[in-house]
């Protein structure tokens, strides 16, 4: 069910508990501030998550509250893993999902990167 993005931190969510190692992972990259690992249930041949190690609920939380070295590990962390991915060429598409109309369910930032197959239009219709 897709959530609330103005909620607060939510300690309990999946991503939480990945982090604190509670639930396992398949760990692509690490670095300070952010884990990339591959989405549970993939919708591309290639489908990472790059999340931040901080307590951000959105897109929108982080980039309002986030640290500034904080911000460019996670940056740095999805460009890192699109390229030692080799997916610059042929390309990739990054999705962020925010609150209830952009259909995030898990409520700690996020983003996917999807590879591996031509990606067809950016949104369906209707
Ligand atoms: P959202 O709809 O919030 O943007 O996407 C959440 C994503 O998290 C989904 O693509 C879902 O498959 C993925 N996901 C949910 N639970 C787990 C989990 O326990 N492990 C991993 N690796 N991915 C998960």
């Amino acid at each position: 069910m897709a959530i609330d993005a103005t909620q607060p931190y939510d300690d309990d969510n999946i991503f939480a508990k990945i982090l604190r190692g509670e639930i396992p992972n398949q760990t692509v990259y690490e670095n300070d501030h952010a884990l990339a690992f591959h989405d549970i249930n993939p919708q591309a041949p290639h489908h990472i998550l790059v999340i931040p190690k901080g307590r951000y609920v959105s897109w929108d939380d982080f980039s309002a509250n986030a640290t500034e070295s904080e911000i460019v590990g996670f940056v740095h962390a999805v460009g890192h893993v699109a390229r030692s991915a080799g997916m610059v060429e042929p390309g990739y598409r990054l999705l962020a999902n925010v609150g209830k109309d952009g259909h995030q369910e898990v409520p700690h930032l996020h983003v996917h990167i999807f590879a591996g197959k031509p990606l067809g239009p950016m949104l369906l219709k209707g």
